[in-house]
Parts: C-alpha cells; structure tokens; sequence
C-alpha cells in the first residue's frame, strides 16, 4: 500500500486514492452497519469459499478459504461505490466500515491489527430460516469445489463433464429466480445472499458462459 508518496505523510489528505483503488472487506464489526441497513445488502457482494480474490494487502489472486464479503466496486472500475468522484468524499463517511476507519495510507499498523480480526460473513446478519436453508443447498450444489472437480474432467470425460457444469450454472440461476419470487428477495441483493453468479466467476477456470437465444448456456473457453 505505501509509496514514495504516502510515505511523506503523517495525515489524511483526502485525495481519495485509497476509495478509487479498492472498496473495503467487511467486518464482524460493521454487523450493526448492514444489520441496520446503513449499508445497503444490494451494494455488497459475498465471495464464496473456493473463489478466486484479489488479495489487496499482498496484492495477489488467491483462492479464498474464508467467505468474504465485500462492498461492491463500479461497474466503471473507479473504486467503491460509495465515493463519489465530484465531491471527492465517502457518501457514508459517517457509517463507513472498520477497514476505512482504519486506513491510513502512511501508516499501515492500524489497518493490519483490523484486518486480523473476524470478517463478517452472511449469515451474522440473515436470520430468515427458508432463506438459509436454500443459501445451504446452493452452497453444497454449486460450490466452487464441485466446479472445479468438474472443470478438471473436461479433459478425460469431455461431453459428459461439461454436462455437468451446465447442470450447476443452471441450478445456481434458477435458485436466484426461486429465491426472488418465493422469498420476496429483491434480485439486487442476489449476490450478497448467493455470491456473484456461476457463469461469471467461472472465468476464474478459463471459461466463460454464451447465453443462447433459447436461454440456454452455451460453455467455451476464455480467449
Ligand atoms: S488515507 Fe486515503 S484519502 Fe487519506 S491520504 Fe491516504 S490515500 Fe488519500
Ligand atoms: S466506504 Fe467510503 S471510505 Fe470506505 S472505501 Fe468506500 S468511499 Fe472510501
């Protein structure tokens, strides 16, 4: 995180950097913050065990073993959703998460201690038990460890692996459907309650997902 920059620093310039590179992980301490809906569960996304993330403090990919769950980033790439560009400030500053209460780009001892602590993840704050009863299924259907065991056949099986991915991007997309008209779950929290969809992250194996004119989905390889 540091440079030749932040390192001259002894205080927040607010220049906005550290809310243009990233949006933060959130802790067990900001449970009030989405519990109470001061953070909106339609501006955070869940990162499911399994998944490929980039790792901001060692800046690498790596496949998490933890869930995660995460303020959502602009579809532009510019940062976290909540700063807005013009004002250059935190559209929450005064409910941001624990992380941006943190960060200080000069002094990174504050940050790491927060970081350590426990994340937050989606069931300390859903209590709705059909809702976590279905979270359960999708979860043990679809996770990232029976794509990748299927990913890994596609040579040896062919037709027949490949089958079976289709299978779990199908279950994974009908699930979100089933959830939004049983649940009454509006479908911008989706991916806070399930994790981003399947025929996205699947990218993460080198394939990516065509939706064909009859909705179905048509499996190829990223180029
Ligand atoms: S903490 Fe963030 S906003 Fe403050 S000076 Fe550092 S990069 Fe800029
Ligand atoms: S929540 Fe606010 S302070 Fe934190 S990264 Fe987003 S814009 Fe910056």
């Amino acid at each position: 995180m540091k440079n030749n920059e932040t390192e001259k620093r002894d205080h927040c310039i607010r220049c906005g950097e550290c809310c243009l590179s990233s949006s933060p992980t959130l802790q067990m301490a900001d449970v009030s913050l989405v519990y109470d809906g001061l953070i909106e569960k339609s501006n955070i996304y869940a990162i499911r065990v399994g998944e490929l993330v980039r790792d901001n403090v060692k800046g690498e990919m790596k496949v998490t073993d933890k869930e995660i769950l995460k303020i959502r980033e602009k579809e532009n790439g510019r940062g976290c959703i909540y700063y807005d560009e013009e004002e250059k400030g935190c559209t929450m500053y005064e409910h941001r998460p624990i992380q941006c209460r943190a960060l200080a780009c000069w002094d990174e001892s504050e940050f790491m201690r927060v970081y350590a602590r426990p994340k937050l993840s989606r069931r300390d704050v859903i209590n709705d038990r059909n809702l976590l009863r279905l979270m359960a299924e999708h979860d043990k259907k679809c996770s990232y460890m029976e794509l990748e065991k299927c990913v890994g056949q596609i040579e040896k099986e062919g037709e027949k692996a490949v089958k079976s991915i289709l299978e779990l991007l199908k279950f994974d997309y009908k699930i979100r459907l089933l959830i939004a008209e049983r649940l009454n779950v509006v479908s911008a929290e989706m991916d806070f309650i399930l994790g981003r969809p399947l025929t996205e992250t699947i990218n993460m194996f080198g394939l990516k997902v065509i939706r064909e004119q009859d909705g179905s989905f048509f499996l190829t390889t990223v180029e």
